[in-house]
């Protein structure tokens, strides 16, 4: 919650998987992804997804992307919930990418489940507002 980083698998830095960095996220791309998770992610019944970060974790989170850019620029980034019917990372990435600036190059589109209408877009919510 405070944003500090947890390295759960040893990772070189590098543009690469290798078989020891291969965790379990999404079946059938693990061999070729890193993952990326933080703590929290429902609301406070438990019942409902929803985006719980905290401004350091979206620090924290920026600041992973970033390196990971600068050594494997061709990456894209994707959330859990565009590979599976879980609210997973509790928002649509590529919402948040997009307002983070990310390179439109680096954001993954694909939302077979619908969760881009089921979270929306809270980071254009003031776009809204104004029409
Ligand atoms: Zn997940």
């Amino acid at each position: 919650m405070d944003g500090t980083r947890h390295s759960f698998v040893k990772h070189d830095q590098d543009a690469e998987i290798d078989p020891w960095e291969i965790t379990n996220g999404v079946a059938g791309i693990n061999a070729i992804s890193r993952h990326l998770c933080y703590v929290g992610g429902l609301e406070a019944s438990r019942q409902k997804p929803e985006d719980t970060r905290t401004p350091e974790q979206l620090q924290t989170m920026l600041e992973i992307i970033s390196e990971v850019l600068s050594y494997a620029p061709k990456v894209k980034i994707v959330g859990h919930n565009q590979f599976a019917a879980k609210g997973c990372p509790s928002f649509f990435a590529p919402f948040w990418l997009e307002k983070m600036k990310v390179p439109e190059c680096n954001i993954e589109w694909q939302d077979p489940y619908g969760y881009a209408k089921f979270f929306g877009n809270p980071w254009k919510r003031n776009l809204l507002v104004k029409k």
